[in-house]
């Protein structure tokens, strides 16, 4: 066997002036790679999972579905077998997560009865199940509209008692929890409080469906970990929601990540809605990608319109007009068929719709 020759080790170990050298060899060339790789792990796109961190996807497909770990730590907002499948009820009739789609529809802000009820007016003779609008909004500038509060809820209970519309607002603290389970139908948590762990756990209390946002910059794992915290709480009625995350192209105000739609459907047991209106910040590219996130095999979506909406109080760029909400919600049918699910047609009786979500 030929033995390796032991001379530069020998070198180093026998010439005491050789430290210098290796120092030099160190701080030169050694220590600068270090601190490069160091620097590209933290601003990689994919750094490097903590330690504990990780998942592994779960194919529904895969027959060695069974042997695939979901999702660590996540145990609960995981699928625990291929067909695992959560429906969420919203009322009596609405569910979130069979074959009929949810639609949300109405403005970023309540600002007025009358605005809303124009928007209940229009909405409530398609296929719209449900309006949405803000009474606390969680505003960048501290200067800006921040939600008519309680009159805001009053106003919300008054459109739902006149049209029998169930209600979606946003809850942005645990001290408007109760007030707001008192009125709406369905708790938003808003992308920027998907973090407030605290807020999370005490929506664990409540016995109301939460819609739940993805955070402005949240990985996939976090955001079911979000799903995580509200799940082993105690509320099994979380619904998720993609709607857009920050990206370096400010063209549009955020980049919605049907992959992560695609992906959660696989990995999660839990309803996924998109908000085209929120990723977009355009009106105009609201109706392809709200086409988009249904073809993709959302359960549904939730979109911002006003009767004005270039005088909306909030969020005026992305709000479609009551018309082209309607024709959004009408082109959606075919493709709702394609992918194998369909609208609510309005004028069903709750025996038909029952009869479509037992198909
Ligand atoms: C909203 O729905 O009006 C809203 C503020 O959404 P997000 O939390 O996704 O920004
Ligand atoms: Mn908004």
């Amino acid at each position: 066997m030929t033995r390796l020759p032991d001379v530069p080790l020998k070198l180093f170990l026998d010439d005491r002036d050789a430290f210098p050298q290796l120092l030099v060899l160190w701080l030169l060339f050694l220590e600068p790679l270090r601190f490069r790789v160091k620097l590209l792990c933290r601003f990689s796109a994919h750094p490097e999972p903590e330690s504990g961190s990780g998942f592994f996807v779960v194919d529904p497909s895969n027959p060695n579905f069974k042997d695939s770990r979901p999702m660590l730590n996540a145990k609960l907002a995981a699928k625990a077998h291929p067909t695992h499948r959560t429906v969420v009820r919203l009322t009596e009739e609405i569910t979130i997560g069979d074959r009929q789609l949810l639609i949300i529809g109405g403005p970023c802000s309540v600002e007025s009865f009358s605005q809303m009820e124009q928007v209940a007016t229009r909405l409530k003779p398609i296929a719209v199940q449900a309006l949405r609008g803000g009474v606390y909004k969680p505003r960048s500038s501290p200067y800006a509209f921040q939600g008519l509060g309680e009159a805001g809820l009053e106003i919300l209970a008054a459109i739902r008692a006149e049209s029998g519309l169930p209600v979606v607002t946003e809850v942005m603290a645990i001290a408007q929890i109760e007030t707001v389970a008192a009125y709406a139908d369905m708790l938003q948590i808003g992308s920027r409080n998907m973090h407030n762990f605290d807020l999370l756990k005490a929506l664990g209390q409540v016995n109301k469906p939460v819609l739940l946002k993805r955070g402005l910059a949240a990985t996939l794992e976090e955001f079911l970990l979000a799903a995580e915290y509200i799940l082993s709480h105690g509320n099994p009625n979380v619904v998720l929601c993609e709607r857009g995350i920050r990206s370096f192209d400010s063209h549009t105000r955020n980049v919605l990540d049907l992959g992560t739609v695609v992906a959660l459907k696989q990995i999660s047991h839990l309803p996924v809605l998109v908000d085209p209106s929120h990723a977009a910040g355009k009106r105009e590219l609201v109706p392809d990608l709200a086409r988009a996130a249904i073809a993709c095999g959302a359960d549904g979506l939730i979109i911002e319109c006003h009767p004005a909406p270039e005088q909306s109080v909030s969020d005026a760029r992305q709000a479609l007009s009551l018309t082209d909400m309607v024709d959004l919600v009408t082109s959606l049918d075919p493709i709702a068929t394609a992918v194998g699910r369909s609208l609510m047609r309005p004028e069903s009786t709750s025996l038909e719709r029952s009869v479509l979500t037992a198909c």
